[in-house]
């Protein structure tokens, strides 16, 4: 990222009293991010932290931004939204976007067809960038496995493991469904053909060009997943570890930074890396 990039970004935060929100944040009034600036923080109207210093909020000096929950004013004031709420907001969030022209991070989850189309209409006045994910690291993990996939080609088993803490409640992760869709794409199957999912009893010989899936539930783990490949004398292993969950925070305003003053489309965390 050129410093030119970095000294555009106005970073307006959504859902800025959650736990994301406030990482995000740390994040930039931590001043790692070398000319991005808080311009809004935005909640919802029954947030409790309305009208208290962001940075008073975080335990930090005041930095003369306060909570509030007037839309307009934020998506005015910034020039990069960065949005951890929930799916239902996101329609709205993306109107305002389309209105304003304000560049849109989403890194909001469990988007349905309703908000992706939101999201596409946005596109057409604002940069609007979503990721699942925002860890740089899963992001190239993801193109690097359907790099591998391309070129390992099917004589090499696909396996994929993905671990969590006790309390996830959803399986697999969104991330390890990503890594095996882009195994899938780059060996040029769709995925619903090749996945195994789970495996008990007799069960019979691998079948060739599956993907296999295996999750662990225990303990405190952020997340880890590794995606092998098991040849003829040899297992290539990619492995991701996640140890702390202010890297989504990080990714979140590492792609704000180099989303603001961008044309107007739709844009992923694989054009941020450069991939
Ligand atoms: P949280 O509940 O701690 O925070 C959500 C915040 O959004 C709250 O402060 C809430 O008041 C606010 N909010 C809700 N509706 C709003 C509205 N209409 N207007 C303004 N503010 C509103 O949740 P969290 O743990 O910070 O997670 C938020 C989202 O981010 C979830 O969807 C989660 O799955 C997602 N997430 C994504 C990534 C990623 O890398 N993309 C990483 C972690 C979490």
């Amino acid at each position: 990222m050129t410093p030119a990039s970095q000294s555009k970004a106005k970073i307006g935060i959504i859902g800025a009293a959650g736990r994301m929100g406030q990482m995000i944040a740390r994040e930039i009034l931590g001043g790692q991010h070398t000319g991005a600036t808080l311009a809004a923080a935005l909640d919802h109207d029954s947030c409790p932290a309305l009208g208290k210093d962001m940075g008073t909020l975080l335990g930090l000096e005041p930095c003369g931004v306060k909570i509030t929950a007037d839309k307009h004013a934020a998506f005015e004031a910034a020039n990069v939204v960065i949005d951890f709420t929930n799916a239902s907001a996101t329609v709205d969030f993306a109107s305002l976007a389309f209105q304003h022209g304000t560049a849109y991070v989403v890194g909001t989850t469990g988007l349905a067809e309703k908000e992706q189309g939101a999201l596409k209409v946005a596109a057409q006045k604002a940069a609007v960038l979503q990721a699942a994910n925002m860890s740089l690291g899963v992001n190239l993990l993801v193109s690097l496995i359907e790099q591998t996939a391309k070129r390992l080609g099917p004589d090499y088993d696909i396996e994929i493991f993905e671990a969590h803490h006790r309390h996830k409640v959803d399986a697999p992760s969104g991330t390890a469904l990503a890594l095996a869709e882009a195994a899938a794409a780059g060996r040029g199957v769709l995925l619903k053909d090749a996945l195994i999912p789970a495996r008990f009893g007799q069960i019979g010989a691998r079948p060739e060009g599956s993907i296999g899936l295996s999750v662990f539930r225990g303990g405190d783990v952020i997340g880890d997943h590794t995606v092998t490949f098991a040849g003829m004398g040899e297992r290539l292993e990619l492995t991701h570890k996640a140890s702390d969950r202010s890297l989504f925070a990080r990714g979140a305003v590492t792609a704000a930074c180099w989303l603001a003053g961008k044309p107007a489309g739709t844009y992923t965390m694989k054009d941020v890396l450069g991939l």
